[in-house]
């Protein structure tokens, strides 16, 4: 996870997007972005006509700022994702979708994937019973993860908990809260990602992958 000094609510309203950075906040009324939806800064509203480069590279930096990575990792996985059978930027998404750190976020055991990263890294999650401290650890279809034993008391995990009963349930992580144990129960597709990313939920594209594969392939 990439260390940002500004606050994170300031990294939505540059993306022009809810990226879903804080936890709770994001869903209420006091999400700054639906509050003050422009760019931050005192020329924040000025009306301004991006290049197509501009657009390319917002949006990449849109889905490597949601997921927390430094340039080098998403570069390196978008690399990874060419290499791979089918649609690149589906692929990205997918390896994206599926690291450690995102699917403890998703199944509903930290409250953002800056809390997940955080949490695998100090060794409270485990993976098929063994503990994985390495947050792009790629979960693959039928891995458990669990929270271990020890650190189920913590604070941040129950707080997730109660938060993430009032988020949409996400279908390829099949979870069981009260056990603090979710299992990958397929790797998420085109379907997935129409609901569980950032401007999708009413079918919208709000990653447009294909201009991050424009971007690189240049
Ligand atoms: Fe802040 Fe809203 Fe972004 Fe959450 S979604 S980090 S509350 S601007």
């Amino acid at each position: 996870m990439a260390r940002y000094s500004e606050a994170l609510c300031r990294i939505c309203r540059r993306e022009g997007d809810k990226l879903y950075l804080k936890g709770e906040r994001c869903y209420s009324e006091k999400c700054s972005f639906a509050r003050r939806g422009y760019p931050p800064g005192m020329h924040g509203q000025m009306r301004r006509k991006p290049t197509p480069y501009c657009v390319q590279l917002r949006e990449k930096q849109k889905v490597r700022r949601m997921y927390g990575l430094h340039e080098t990792q998403f570069h390196l996985t978008f690399e990874r994702s060419e290499r791979m059978k089918g649609v690149t930027g589906e692929n990205l998404l997918m390896l994206l979708e599926t690291r450690l750190d995102n699917a403890t976020y998703r199944a509903g055991f930290a409250v953002n994937r800056g809390d997940a990263r955080q949490l695998v890294r100090h060794g409270h999650v485990l993976v098929n019973g063994r503990r994985v401290t390495i947050p792009s650890y790629q979960v693959r279809a039928g891995d458990v993860i669990e929270i271990a034993a020890g650190s189920r008391k913590l604070k941040r995990v129950q707080e997730a908990i109660a938060q993430a009963e009032r988020r949409p349930a996400i279908r390829w992580i099949d979870a069981d809260r009260a056990q603090f144990r979710a299992t990958v129960s397929s790797l998420p597709g085109t379907d997935d990602f129409a609901t569980i990313l950032p401007g999708r939920e009413d079918g919208t594209p709000g990653i447009r992958e294909e201009l991050i594969v424009e971007l690189y392939s240049k």
